[in-house]
């Protein structure tokens, strides 16, 4: 169930403080805390879904679009359009530990990592 006093309801609110990329009527994008790459932005939309299959079940078709929308429009502010990864971690187990949908916009010049 969706908890309204998650962190990032928080900051959607204004409520707790954030370094905003890009804002619009669906989704913000803010650079993460404790960044795991050069580059490591969350891009979160305003509607109250916990994780991706949540929002992409539930929410109205413009929501969905909009918030796509502001998920490229933070690629480009940042400059990014040719290299970076997009992630959703989906669950206590798979990784996520804030529990408002978002995507994971990471660039560096050289990942370390496979999938
Ligand atoms: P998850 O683990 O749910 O996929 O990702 C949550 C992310 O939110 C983590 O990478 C974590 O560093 C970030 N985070 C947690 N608390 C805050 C906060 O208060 N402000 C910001 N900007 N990021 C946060």
């Amino acid at each position: 169930m969706y908890d309204k006093d998650n962190i990032f309801a928080k900051i959607i609110r204004g409520d707790a403080p954030s370094t905003q990329i890009y804002a619009d009527d669906y989704a913000i994008a803010f650079q993460n805390i404790a960044p795991r790459a050069k580059t490591h932005v969350l891009v979160v939309p305003r509607g109250e879904y916990t994780d991706i299959y949540d929002f992409t079940a539930n929410a109205p078709a413009d929501a969905q679009a909009g918030f796509w929308n502001a998920v490229r429009k933070t690629v480009e502010k940042l400059g990014i359009e040719n290299n970076f990864r997009a992630v959703a971690n989906t669950g206590a187990g798979a990784g996520q530990s804030v529990f408002h949908f978002h995507v994971h916009i990471m660039s560096d010049e050289r990942f370390k990592t496979d999938f």
